[in-house]
């Protein structure tokens, strides 16, 4: 890599699987094995003047996801903890996350403490380097080419992302925010806490077609008529047809779409595919749309400010 070329997450990232895919001479398994990813990098260019990386130990500080502390005895050695009280899917991110400091940032700082919020509440150097870590651990466990594969020509629905998260070993709500950024359908996101919208994602054809949920009230509720209303529904997979314009104002009327819900605790996971459109002829405003540069920031449990 040239000193002029910026070593980004996803660039380090892809750098490590074309390491672990030479290893396996080129059929890696699809569940990155962390450990290997952590014995491997200090003998790589991205482990210069590192002899150890010790295995992942747990912790359980609740404020903290996860650290990243080099030892003051031994500057060879680093060492990585995360938070013993997480899903098993959550610790696997946390250390991946921790990897990335490891490669990108580890010449900034001799230690790193990760909570959940201080990508949003944090200094902008702060928040900076914790996305950059974020977005290594998004390209490090989900390959980007290998979830294309997985969501090509064929039908999406919740038991196919399902399946998917499961061998990526990811949350299933990482795995949705993934594939907002890699569908090409129009598909639009959301995350409801308690009944009100939380977070929301649009792929890149949602945006370039306008399509977006429409806002009654602050903070907005489900609309009328749609699952994500409906208390008696917690689950539905296969996804229920209905008129596109029953969440999207701006959709024709003979526009469908397909509307999926996931609960899990106080959470509502929302998930609508679109059937496709060109793009509003004549009308490049979405140009000036705010882009989200921020799919592949899996934050703790997907927080991202709605815009
Ligand atoms: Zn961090």
């Amino acid at each position: 890599m040239s000193a002029a070329q910026v070593l980004t997450g996803s660039i380090a990232a892809n750098t490590v699987h074309t390491w672990l895919r030479a290893a396996h001479q080129g059929d890696a398994p699809q569940t990155i094995d962390l450990n290997i990813v952590r014995q491997m990098l200090p003998g790589t260019p991205f482990g210069k003047d590192v002899r150890e990386i010790k295995a992942p130990m747990a912790h359980g500080i609740s404020s903290c996801e996860g650290m990243l502390v080099r030892n003051p005895k031994d500057a060879a050695e680093w060492a990585i903890f995360y938070n013993g009280n997480s899903s098993p899917e959550r610790q696997r991110f946390t250390i991946a996350h921790e990897l990335g400091h490891f490669i990108l940032h580890r010449s900034q700082r001799p230690n790193f403490n990760c909570d959940k919020e201080s990508v949003y509440s944090g200094a902008d150097t702060i928040r900076d380097i914790e996305r950059q870590a974020d977005d290594f651990a998004s390209n490090l466990l989900m390959p980007g080419d290998l979830l294309r594969q997985g969501i090509a020509n064929r039908r999406i629905d919740l038991h196919v992302l399902g399946a998917i998260a499961q061998r990526f070993q990811v949350s299933f709500e990482a795995l949705c925010i993934r594939f907002i950024k890699f569908t090409p359908q129009r598909a639009i996101l959301m995350h409801w806490d308690n009944g009100f919208l939380k977070y929301e994602w649009r792929s890149s054809s949602a945006v370039k077609t306008r399509a977006r949920i429409r806002r009654r009230s602050d903070p907005v509720e489900p609309p009328p008529g749609t699952l994500a209303a409906d208390a008696g529904v917690e689950q539905e997979r296969d996804g229920i047809e209905m008129s596109a314009a029953i969440w999207c104002a701006e959709e024709a009327p003979h526009m469908k779409l397909r509307e999926f819900k996931h609960s899990y605790r106080e959470r509502v996971l929302s998930l609508l595919i679109l059937e496709s459109a060109e793009p509003r002829p004549g009308d490049t405003t979405w140009h000036d749309e705010p882009v989200e540069d921020s799919y592949d920031h899996f934050i703790a449990n997907g927080q991202h400010p709605v815009r």
